[in-house]
């Protein structure tokens, strides 16, 4: 029940393909550190968001392994894999828009209103839904996501990550299981932004996760975005072309 105890992820072999004719990744190897930051780049359809897919089990793996300190995540049930090993802003951020703006960001109901409003100040989304509603601080949180202003792509990443950020902070309800920091997975997650709001959220990354140990993999189209939050020596870039890593380093 310890388990992750450090978080370190091995993947060897993976093999993963949505039809039996064609593999969309293969012969996938790497071995990531916990702490480490990770940037994964490929051009479009080179089977990035495959590979994020196959660490939550969301897609089987045809050949290979994906374990986690030396547990195969095969044999973890996937609400487990979710809950304690990974935090995830997917490439197409998903919302209920029937539920509350609270229950978007806080599904089990773990942080105050003070934590969830502080994020979206971060996020600088807090303006947005201020400016869209005539009501107080605890009913905008419990106002539906249909009912506020509506989201741009851009500010629809921008909830997503304040999802992810909040679950970086210690919560009200302490977890069970605290012990290893989950692994972030960003799929292309600021690539709506612009430029200089993409430079502030990097910052935002760095500060919630990166610098307080947390490992990182993020995909990125364009690796000078993501390059000024790099850390010298301790990082490296996966390169990928037609479903296979075609450069490390
Ligand atoms: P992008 O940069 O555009 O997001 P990507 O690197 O994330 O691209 P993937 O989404 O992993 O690429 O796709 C890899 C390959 O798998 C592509 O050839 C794509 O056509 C195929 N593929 C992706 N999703 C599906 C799916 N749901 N069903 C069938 N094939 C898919
Ligand atoms: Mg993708």
């Amino acid at each position: 029940d310890s388990w992750p105890s450090a978080g370190e992820l091995v993947l060897e072999h993976v093999q993963v393909a949505y039809n039996p004719t064609k593999s969309a990744i293969q012969n996938i190897n790497m071995k990531i550190l916990p702490g480490q930051k990770v940037v994964i780049g490929g051009r479009t359809g080179s089977g990035k968001s495959t590979l994020l897919l196959a660490l939550l089990r969301l897609l089987d793996l045809e050949t290979g392994s994906i374990r986690i300190d030396g547990i195969d995540t095969a044999r973890v049930p996937r609400s487990i894999l979710r809950e304690r090993c990974f935090i995830t802003v997917p490439q197409d951020p998903f919302f209920l828009f029937d539920a509350s703006l609270r229950f978007n960001l806080d599904p089990s109901g773990s942080y105050s209103d003070d934590q969830i409003s502080s994020v979206l100040d971060r996020t600088r989304l807090w303006p947005h839904f201020v400016a869209s509603s005539r009501r107080q601080r605890q009913d905008i949180l419990d106002q539906s996501l249909t009912s506020l202003a509506a989201l741009s792509s851009g500010q629809s990443q921008l909830l997503s990550l304040s999802r992810a950020i909040l679950r970086s902070q210690m919560p009200l309800k302490q977890r069970t299981h605290t012990a290893t920091k989950p692994t972030l997975l960003l799929d292309e997650a600021t690539s709506s932004l612009d430029f200089e709001t993409e430079r502030y959220i990097h910052r935002l990354i760095q500060e919630s996760f990166t610098d307080r140990g947390y490992t990182v993999i993020m995909i990125a189209h364009r690796l000078e975005a993501v390059a000024q939050s790099m850390r010298p020596g301790s990082d490296f870039v996966v390169w990928m072309d037609g479903g296979s890593i075609v450069r490390m380093g």
